[in-house]
């Protein structure tokens, strides 16, 4: 099929019609942006991935040149029935010249080869997700040619075997695993412990054994034509962003099927040459505790996923200090100039290839609901960010977790469960249960920490529930008024807990085969659905400074709307809407 479109394409640069069809203006729509074409406000049209290289490229950051390859395109493929279009592979074809223009190698040719990775970034960041290849471009004749011009055999024949395993993982979906098995063979017979020991002509060896694995589970041999290569790993990306994985990622996260991926292609950068090369991660703030100070981890003569593959222990950044010092400099400096930039701490991945540094991809960090309030309280001191920048910068729903009481661990241990609801709102709760608003109001006034139980709630329970710890409902689901009121009050609330038999005239329950009493000690847990039989002792979240002068910067944005709401996620939503759409 492939081989197919690349004729089709072939046949379309030269003549105008085929099948009958005038091809010549079939769709003019261009697919594919060089990285200096785009910016970080094209997100949706290059993906996430894609913008922020053009971006870097545009503020004179090193990154390798490249291309992009739209969501538009991958939308075409899938509508063209999940062939790649002629127009598109023509493109590539166009697109690809160019960057053997800027780089002064040429694609497939043995005496200069240029090698690039082909990698998936879709607009919303899809971490794992999907697939990516490093090294495209090599065969049995420009690997030779690679180790000819560098010198360096080890590091061709590395490189060439990286390509192997990657390709027919991601394009064949080849297990990984038999590709490991020899590697793992190779080392274990040679008494390595790192494949970083493995020499040239073992890891040619290794090669052909990979090759032999490809061939016995495909039927046909290791492409060694590099355009069929690039072509064939474009649509493995492609199609990546229907595999089980992914979509299973969009179906939790709320994110639309027909967004499409974009495609990366990129000229590669060897971290894998030597011991002044290497691969890693950083980010510009500590995304646990949000300190500021440069955090992140490399690999010395490594490449790509190395770091994360744990497949040798990394280094923490700061020994790049003593290995590499000029680069050191060069990476904080960029690492600073990028979070001031994008006015956000930025997660990075980097390669250094024979001591010149390269980025190769950066977005905002991921980062614990800490660490975000401590970094944007932080960034607004700094005079980074304004408050109102400030306040866009945390997920309202992030607050929860911090809001909500736990149970003391080791008493949880020791606690009995008597049943199991549905954990309708999040938090832990214990205290005594009482069967009316009226009776845990008053219990309540004289000082008890009290827990309603109820077949059901009603708008007249509103006061009731307000002053408990906790609601436990025997009937009813998530979007039970107990539910839903328990959520918005900001206490803990199990519901449709049915293992329980209520008695209301007697102001009782039955659990696990023992009567409950008004009066009488339970714990509720609204994260998990769980009932326990006696009192377990709850832990108060820390709520550290940052969260209060974050909370009253949010107050005083959205002004005296709601003052009475006690959630701090209402209150910083109200505080995002009046930023985002200042009315009134
Ligand atoms: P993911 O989205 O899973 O992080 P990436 O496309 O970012 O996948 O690539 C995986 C790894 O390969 C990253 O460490 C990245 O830095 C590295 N990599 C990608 N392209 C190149 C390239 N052109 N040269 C060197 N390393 C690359
Ligand atoms: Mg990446």
């Amino acid at each position: 099929m492939i081989n197919k479109a690349i004729r089709l394409a072939d046949t379309c640069r030269y003549v105008k019609f085929y099948r009958g069809r005038d091809v010549s203006c079939m769709d003019h729509r261009k697919y594919i942006y060089l990285f200096n074409e785009g910016n970080a406000g094209m997100r949706d049209l290059l993906g996430g991935k894609g913008a922020n290289l053009a971006e870097m490229t545009n503020l004179g950051i090193p990154v390798p040149s490249g291309f992009t390859i739209s969501t538009e395109a991958c939308i075409k493929y899938y509508e063209d029935g999940k062939v790649m279009p002629e127009i598109i592979v023509d493109q590539i074809y166009t697109a690809l010249e160019k960057i053997e223009g800027k780089t002064g190698k040429k694609f497939g040719n043995v005496k200069n080869p240029l090698l690039v990775s082909v990698r998936s970034g879709a607009r919303v960041s899809m971490p794992g997700m999907m697939d990516t290849i490093l090294n495209v471009g090599l065969n049995d004749d420009t690997v030779k040619g690679l180790s000819r011009l560098t010198g360096n055999e080890r590091f061709a024949y590395d490189s060439y075997r990286r390509f192997i395993q990657m390709f027919s993982d991601v394009v064949m979906g080849i297990e990984k695993r038999k590709f490991e098995d020899v590697l793992d063979d190779a080392k274990d017979a040679k008494g390595a412990e790192y494949d970083t020991e493995l020499d040239a002509s073992e890891l040619k060896q290794i090669i052909e054994k990979f090759k032999k694995i490809y061939s016995n589970e495909t039927s046909s041999h290791f492409p060694q034509d590099s355009g069929e290569q690039l072509i064939q790993s474009i649509t493995a990306v492609f199609k990546s962003w229907d595999n089980p994985r992914a979509m299973e990622y969009r179906r939790l996260n709320g994110i639309p099927g027909n967004w499409g991926t974009a495609v990366n292609v990129q000229s590669m950068v060897f971290g894998n040459m030597g011991e002044t090369s290497g691969t890693g991660v950083a980010f510009t703030r500590n995304p646990a505790t949000g300190e500021k100070s440069i955090f992140g981890e490399y690999l010395i003569n490594a490449q790509g996923e190395d770091v994360v593959a744990g497949i040798r222990t990394p280094q923490p950044i700061i020994k790049l200090k003593e290995n590499l010092p000029e680069c050191y400099s060069q990476f904080i400096d960029i690492a600073q100039k990028l979070e001031a930039h994008y006015k956000d701490m930025q997660d990075m991945e980097f390669t250094i290839e024979q001591g010149k540094l390269y980025f190769l991809q950066t977005r905002n960090g991921k980062r614990t609901v800490q660490s975000a309030l401590k970094m944007a309280v932080d960034m607004v001191e700094e005079g980074l960010i304004n408050k109102e920048e400030a306040i866009l910068k945390v997920e309202p729903k992030q607050l929860d977790t911090l809001l909500y009481p736990s149970f003391h661990s080791d008493e949880l241990k020791k606690a009995i469960i008597i049943a199991k609801g549905l954990p309708a709102s999040s938090g832990a709760a214990c205290g005594r249960i009482y069967f009316t608003s009226e009776d845990a109001k008053r219990h309540h006034d004289q000082g008890e920490k009290v827990i309603l139980v109820k077949l059901e709630t009603s708008p007249e329970d509103i006061e009731g529930m307000e002053i408990s710890e906790g609601i436990l409902t025997i009937r009813g689901r998530m979007t039970s008024h107990a539910a839903v009121a328990a959520r918005e009050i900001g206490i803990c609330c199990v519901a449709g807990c049915s293992d329980l038999i209520l008695n209301e005239k007697t102001k009782s329950f039955t659990g696990a085969g023992k009567v409950y009493k008004e009066g009488d000690y339970i714990s509720i847990d609204g994260s998990t659905g769980n009932v326990y039989g006696g009192p377990i002792k709850t832990v108060s979240p820390e709520i550290s400074g940052y969260f209060g002068t974050f909370m009253s910067w949010a107050d005083d944005i959205r002004k005296m709307e709601i003052r009475t709401d006690r959630v701090p996620a209402a209150r910083l939503a109200a505080a995002q809407a009046q930023v985002r759409n200042p009315r009134k």
